[in-house]
């Protein structure tokens, strides 16, 4: 049994009206996921719309990969997804990926990082970005592709990580190749579909916020595998969803007002 929700979420973007199914009993985390990313992707499709209508252009096309050299961070209920996705794999596809999976964590310890990403997805309070920042940079430096990564395309293009449909950018892609060093324009995101689901999963677990490096989610999910077993009403888990997500969108407002010389 399905409950229809019917959902109005005014972006800087223009007004967000979309009907959403939440199954109407107890539910795990995971599977308010789907529904909550196609939410963000909408969003990001009205400021698609909206940069196309001033003359810019979305430079991302399929092949271009050059941002999944990136340290991808998800939530812990993208990371419990991710988990189940793989798992429900046939045995050679997931075979394979886990094979992939082995070859990046034996990269990154020989480089020294491997901890670090634990020491970040098991942190016991928010990890700041003054400690966040050299993380990333360190990591983007030795350029190795995103284990999901082949021939240059996402192999779990459905259930990729929420941080991964968010990055577009309105600059030619050939900046892409080094995102630090280049003036890359990202499209503006109003609401971080990862960030959310962090801070409904840490409300709802009273734990912190957390943000779970992509190469070691799997173990990550498979540590906390317990967890993911807990349910909770399908409708009180959107609301969850929905309250976070008018806090970005006021924040959103409110920094484009502060941006273009307006108070909002
Ligand atoms: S999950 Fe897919 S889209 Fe995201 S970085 Fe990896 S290959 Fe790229």
């Amino acid at each position: 049994m399905v409950e229809r929700f019917e959902v109005a979420l005014n972006t800087p973007a223009g007004r967000l009206t979309t009907a959403i199914d939440v199954p109407t009993g107890f539910i795990p985390i995971t599977a308010i996921v789907p529904v909550t990313r196609r939410l963000g992707e909408e969003a990001s499709q009205l400021e698609v719309q909206r940069v196309i209508a001033a003359g810019q252009t979305i430079s991302c096309r399929m092949g271009c990969a050059a941002c999944c050299r990136m340290l991808v961070p998800l939530s812990a209920p993208e990371a419990f997804a991710l988990r189940e996705y793989v798992g429900q794999l046939p045995t050679d596809r997931r075979t394979l990926l886990l094979n992939r999976l082995g070859d990046t964590k034996d990269r990154v310890k020989r480089e020294g990082l491997w901890d670090r990403l634990n020491d970040v997805a098991e942190a016991a309070r928010p990890v700041p970005d003054e400690q966040l920042d050299p993380l990333n940079r360190a990591y983007y430096a030795l350029r190795i592709p995103c284990p999901y990564l082949e021939n240059e395309m996402c192999s779990i293009y459905e259930a990729r990580p929420a941080a991964c449909r968010e990055l577009l950018v309105t600059s030619p892609a050939e900046l892409c190749q080094d995102l630090v060093q280049n003036p890359v324009t990202p499209l503006p995101v109003s609401m971080r579909i990862s960030s959310i689901l962090g801070l409904v999963w840490g409300s709802l677990t009273n734990s912190p916020p957390r943000l779970i490096p992509l190469p070691i989610a799997l173990e990550w999910a498979e540590r906390h595998e317990a967890e993911s077993r807990r349910t909770w009403p399908g409708s009180s888990l959107l609301d969850q969803v929905l309250d976070n997500m008018w806090r970005f969108l006021s924040q959103a407002f409110t920094n484009r007002s502060r941006a273009s010389g307006k108070e909002p």
